[in-house]
């Protein structure tokens, strides 16, 4: 019987050695992200806390690494964790089938769209681990703020996560594609474009899937969002640079 989530990957995180997991969801019930629209999404997650005690004492460098938006740094990270506490306890009570076989020919057979990383950086889990899901869902978008220390042969999937041009320029010049958070109304480069969604949010991931690594597409732009506390400290951590 289909489930709705599987674990993935359990093991020693390629950031720091402690100990994580890999969850994927939405094959039954579909995220209520209007940004996504219907992905499978995928949950990197510490194994030894829930995910709002490691972001809060700072003991999410497993998963995240030295990402600068985490909330022991600028707290402008725009992901909701308490519903991701669920993802959490669901894990500890065992409660979630491992994803196999059948499930790798499921997401052959319905081509379903995948955002690599919902929460937590996707190089955090051996490449390996990943590779096989989405060579079958053949439809992704990702996103790693661990470009410049990761394995490399993540730029073919993922977009190097930046926060500034400085950091754009070194990014592509290595080869990525870069999706860069701006504040409103800055101006683009030449070489970019933009997010979809937020030139027009009937868009959504699903369909767009422009932010899937290196190809001779766009870079890619985004307006800093969210709730105002988070927009105004993401802003002063920008002036900062
Ligand atoms: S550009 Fe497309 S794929 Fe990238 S975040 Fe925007 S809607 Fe999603």
């Amino acid at each position: 019987m289909l489930e709705n989530g599987y674990i993935v990957w359990e093991g020693a995180s390629l950031l720091d050695n402690s100990p994580i997991f890999l969850v994927l969801t939405g094959f039954v019930f579909p995220t209520s992200n209007r940004r996504t629209g219907r992905q499978i999404q995928s949950w990197i997650l510490q194994q030894e806390f829930t995910p709002t005690k490691a972001a809060k004492q700072g003991l999410d460098h497993g998963i995240c690494g030295d990402c600068c938006l985490k909330m022991s740094q600028t707290n402008t990270c725009y992901v909701r964790l308490l519903p991701i506490n669920n993802i959490y306890h669901k894990y500890t009570r065992g409660s979630y089938p491992k994803f196999g076989a059948n499930e790798i020919a499921m997401l052959e057979r319905y081509r379903y769209s995948i955002r690599i990383g919902s929460y937590g950086d996707p190089t955090a889990v051996p490449f390996e681990v990943w590779e096989p899901i989405i060579l079958a869902s053949k439809k992704w978008t990702g996103f790693s703020h661990q470009w410049s220390q990761c394995d490399q042969r993540w730029k073919k999937y993922l977009m190097a996560s930046v926060q500034t041009q400085a950091e754009a320029r070194i990014a592509q010049n290595k080869g990525w594609r870069t999706f860069r958070i701006i504040v409103p109304n800055a101006p683009l480069n030449e070489n970019e474009i933009l997010c979809r969604h937020t030139e027009d949010d009937r868009m959504q991931c699903r369909e767009c899937g422009l932010c899937h690594g290196a190809s001779s597409k766009p870079n890619i732009v985004d307006p800093v969002h969210g709730l105002n506390w988070k927009v105004s400290n993401f802003i002063k951590y920008l002036n900062q640079q």
